[in-house]
């Protein structure tokens, strides 16, 4: 039984969140954290985007994913969601920017999660490394 649970658990974990939920997800950190003065014409998932996590158009609205967040841990996901609708309201990365962000409590946590992925992709495979 706990063996079962813990497959069920590993796979709510992984499950993609589908663009309506995206969406809700989006309003709700809206609602929590900026009183909901970020409101998003639209959230989608996006396999084109290689080098970014996020990415938004603040004249339409629009905040686009990289599919590569997928499996992440939420807080994580989280985080770049809210990045992003913060970028609704202040362009830049400035001081009014980071002001925003730091009303969520894992921003540092999910940034230093983000960079150890990029360096663990530019490290050269270890001679002798089993697996992938
Ligand atoms: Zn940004």
């Amino acid at each position: 039984m706990t063996v079962m649970l813990d497959k069920l658990a590993a796979q709510e974990s992984k499950r993609v969140l589908g663009d309506a939920e995206l969406a809700e997800r989006a309003e709700r950190l809206s609602a929590q954290y900026f009183d909901g003065r970020a409101r998003p014409a639209s959230v989608r998932w996006v396999t084109n985007q290689n080098t970014r996590w996020g990415s938004c158009t603040p004249s339409e609205g629009s905040i686009r994913l990289s599919h590569r967040l997928q499996g992440m841990p939420e807080y994580v996901l989280d985080y770049v969601l809210l990045h992003e609708l913060a970028h609704l309201l202040v362009p830049g990365h400035g001081p009014r920017f980071w002001r925003l962000l730091e009303a969520y409590p894992r921003t540092e946590r999910a940034r230093g999660y983000l960079e150890g992925v990029v360096a663990a992709e530019r490290l050269p495979h270890l001679p002798g490394a089993r697996g992938e």
